[in-house]
């Protein structure tokens, strides 16, 4: 165990383990197989790699995407240990040389795809001394998982092939049937399964509904500033809008980048080393865009529209803040999301299995209990704290006596034959003055003007909460029709009260005047009163330099954790610098010294300890 702290530090530059990552390797050193269950950025990588340098031989690790595996053996060739890739789009001397090396014993990991595994399985492997193989994203394997790709239903070879080497599994999502999937396709003998907390408390939660498009883009610039030089995704429902929404940011002097399908796999690759790389900060992306990413640094992502499930919603904003630091996420949703996602699951090949996971995707966003208590007893742990850290928890519900609010609203819905749309009904209650209302004789009607006290925003969002208390419902298959529940009638005829909650209203409706505004500013030294801020800023850009000069992105170099641990311990000699978290021996070597000299110079002190 002690051997194992120590290389843990060595190589990977920290001093203890996350929970369970010291179990799991145990078990790989006895030699016995495991399944994994970690949420992103828990910490699975180092479960394999630690054993992997321990033991004697080659580990083979199967993943499903080339940029994950380049990302990971970046990662661990920055940190002196030595590790290949196999993968088709390799030219054949190159192959040839990596296969040479594994043979000869000097390649410690191994990352190959599970074709490549397929491919390699009678000449290569045999000839390799096999330490142990991991089999990252394992869901891939089963048709229940959201990733699901048949060529790791053919990964039962290795343990056919290889009895006596341990696997491991290891992936962020996984429900039950997933799970006894993976066990069985992988043949694993008396696995054991590891599954770690899914809580990822660094992660704020808000929710925002029923914005219209313009207090959207309102909302997402002014995060954005709020989030200056932040790296940040934001994910779209559809192609079209990741581009007008780039589109839309530039006019604020936003720049961000589109990543969808249906772009060239050039401009793809493009997009994502532009922002691995940290040359743009934002991505308008579909769901296409991430799988590949481990970028640790990024700091927030937006959900400019709802997810169609709990997974894709956990897994997408698991993207952000992997280094363990505070990140942020937003989510925004409206009840058009919610018809189209009904569409695309009653189109879906699994409609019962679609629209129940988008059933319950809507609960969460509508719900006023903390949300992170709703997603971890989604992924089946119970908690008896509230987080304080999503936006129920800060802004605690505020009840009162909704029952006059609510019986108007129901009446209009009554006086239009249960035609009306949500945006015609809040127009007949506030009295519009518009034609077509008037055409329509709904100006005549004896529910016309009586809600003229609250503003349009005021009654969408008490609409949507008598949505979410089933008072009334939309008539999805009727062009969004609202009509009256039974219980809804109950409040109608005073049988029972509605508690409604406060509308609280939030300050960022308005956008700031275009061009004008927000403006990337060149990098220099910041000037600030405080001298922990210039710090960071300094370190960041020396990391962004290095970073630019071995053409890798900055977060290899060290983590946004790191230089976090820098500003917070100053360390002034290299010993001290030695203590960062993040730091191991080569790192030591190649940048400590750089690292020590500017920390000295921001702090004012002479040159030399
Ligand atoms: P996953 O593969 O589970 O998404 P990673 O293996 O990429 O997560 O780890 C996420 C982050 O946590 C990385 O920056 C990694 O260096 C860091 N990390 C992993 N283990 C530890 C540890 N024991 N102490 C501190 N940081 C760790
Ligand atoms: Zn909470």
């Amino acid at each position: 165990m002690k051997e194992l702290l120590l290389l843990l530090k060595r190589f990977f530059g920290y001093t203890t383990f996350r929970p369970l990552q010291a179990e799991i390797i145990q078990r790989i050193l006895q030699k016995e197989d495991s399944l994994v269950l970690m949420p992103t950025g828990g910490g699975k990588s180092i479960c394999f790699q630690l054993p992997a340098i321990y033991m004697p031989g080659t580990a083979i690790v199967v993943s499903p995407l080339i940029a994950l595996m380049k990302d990971q053996v970046e990662g661990l060739i920055a940190n002196g240990i030595p590790a290949s890739t196999l993968n088709s789009m390799m030219p054949e001397e190159e192959r040839h040389r990596v296969r040479q090396l594994c043979i000869q014993g000097k390649v410690k990991l191994l990352y190959i795809s599970p074709e490549g595994i397929i491919s390699e399985l009678h000449w290569l492997l045999p000839r390799i001394d096999i330490s142990l193989i991991a089999i990252d994203e394992a869901h891939c394997i089963s048709h229940w998982g959201h990733d699901f790709r048949p060529e790791y239903t053919q990964l039962s070879v290795l343990k056919e092939n290889f009895p006596k080497v341990p696997i491991v599994a290891l992936t962020a999502t996984a429900d039950k049937i997933t799970r006894t999937d993976i066990l069985n396709q992988l043949k694993l003998r008396d696995p054991k399964t590891f599954i770690s907390s899914f809580d990822r408390p660094n992660l704020s939660l808000t929710i925002r509904r029923g914005l219209s498009k313009k207090e959207k883009i309102a909302a997402i610039v002014h995060f954005i500033n709020r989030h200056h030089r932040q790296s940040g995704i934001i994910y779209c429902m559809s192609r079209n809008s990741t581009e007008s929404l780039v589109e839309e940011l530039s006019e604020y002097s936003i720049r961000a980048v589109a990543y969808h399908a249906g772009l060239s796999p050039d401009k793809r690759e493009k997009a994502q080393d532009d922002f691995i790389n940290d040359r743009v900060n934002v991505v308008c992306a579909t769901v296409a865009f991430g799988m590949g990413i481990d970028k640790s640094n990024v700091r927030w992502v937006i959900h400019y529209n709802m997810p169609s499930s709990i997974e894709n919603y956990y897994q997408e904003i698991g993207r952000a803040g992997r280094d363990g630091m505070k990140s942020d996420t937003l989510l925004f949703y409206s009840v058009g999301d919610i018809l189209l996602l009904r569409r695309f699951a009653e189109e879906s090949g699994q409609k019962d299995v679609s629209l129940q996971k988008l059933n319950r995707m809507r609960r969460y966003c509508e719900a006023d209990i903390c949300r992170r208590r709703i997603l971890l007893s989604y992924f089946g742990e119970e908690t008896d704290k509230d987080c304080g850290n999503c936006d129920v928890c800060k802004n605690p519900p505020q009840r009162f006596d909704g029952s006059i609010l609510v019986q108007k609203a129901l009446s209009g819905i009554f006086r239009t034959g249960q035609t009306a749309n949500m945006h015609l009904l809040i127009d007949i209650l506030r009295g519009a003055e518009k034609e077509e209302l008037k055409e329509k004789g709904y100006d005549k009607l004896k529910t016309y003007g009586v809600g003229k006290d609250l503003s349009y925003k005021e009654w969408k969002e008490y609409l949507y909460q008598m949505l979410q208390l089933g008072y009334i419902e939309i008539d999805y298959m009727s062009a969004g029709h609202l009509k009256v529940t039974p219980l809804g009638r109950k409040v109608l005829f005073g049988e029972q009260q509605a508690l409604m909650t406060i509308y609280q209203k939030t300050k960022d409706f308005a956008l700031p005047t275009k061009k004008g505004g927000y403006k990337y500013r060149p990098i220099r030294p910041i000037e600030s009163t405080s001298v922990e801020e210039t710090l960071l800023d300094s370190l960041q850009q020396l990391r962004k330099q290095i970073a630019e000069r071995e053409h890798t992105p900055a977060y290899i170099i060290f983590s946004d954790d790191a230089l976090e641990d820098m500003v917070q311990k100053k360390p002034v000699t290299l010993d001290e610098f030695s203590e960062i978290r993040g730091v191991g021996q080569l790192k030591l070597d190649k940048y400590g010294k750089v690292f020590v000299a500017l920390i000295r110079f921001v702090l004012r002190l002479p040159k030399k300890e």
